[in-house]
């Protein structure tokens, strides 16, 4: 009885663990360059490929890539803060306006980092038509 309420524990100990971990990604929607992942991003793929455009799927997916150099470290705790306020939103222990100001705190070291950002976006997305906007910049209507 005792070893396994342990065992349990540990356990959700590590899924807690997963949980709090944050990934980022590059273009996970056309008019943004990076983003934290907050919903899996195994939905958002088979959303795009569900209900995008079929002409814009291809590059959707191509530029939908995982973060692999290192962010600002500014940028990866506003992250943070954003995915853990939104958990906690969902487990209904915070409020929504906190997730709203974990959101804009993030938004505003993006704009902060901007140009870090954008030396690393270079190296890890080559040939990528974001032009600071889209990643369709002929399509802006
Ligand atoms: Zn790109």
């Amino acid at each position: 009885m005792n070893s396994l309420f342990l065992y349990l524990r540990k356990v959700l100990k590590l899924m807690d663990k997963k949980r709090s971990e944050q990934k980022f990604y590059w273009h996970t929607h056309h008019d943004v360059l990076v983003d934290v992942e907050i919903v899996p991003i195994e939905k958002r793929i088979k959303y795009i490929k569900e209900n995008k455009l079929k002409d814009e799927i291809e590059l959707r997916l191509k530029l939908l890539r995982p973060v692999k150099g290192e962010l600002p470290k500014e940028v990866v705790s506003a992250g943070k803060d954003c995915k853990k306020t939104w958990e906690d939103y969902d487990d209904k222990k915070k409020a929504w306006g906190d997730y709203l100001k974990a959101q804009r705190d993030y938004l505003e070291m993006l704009r902060d980092y901007k140009e870090e950002i954008n030396v690393l976006h270079k190296e890890e997305c080559p040939d990528c038509p974001w032009d600071g906007r889209s990643i369709f910049p002929n399509r802006r209507g």
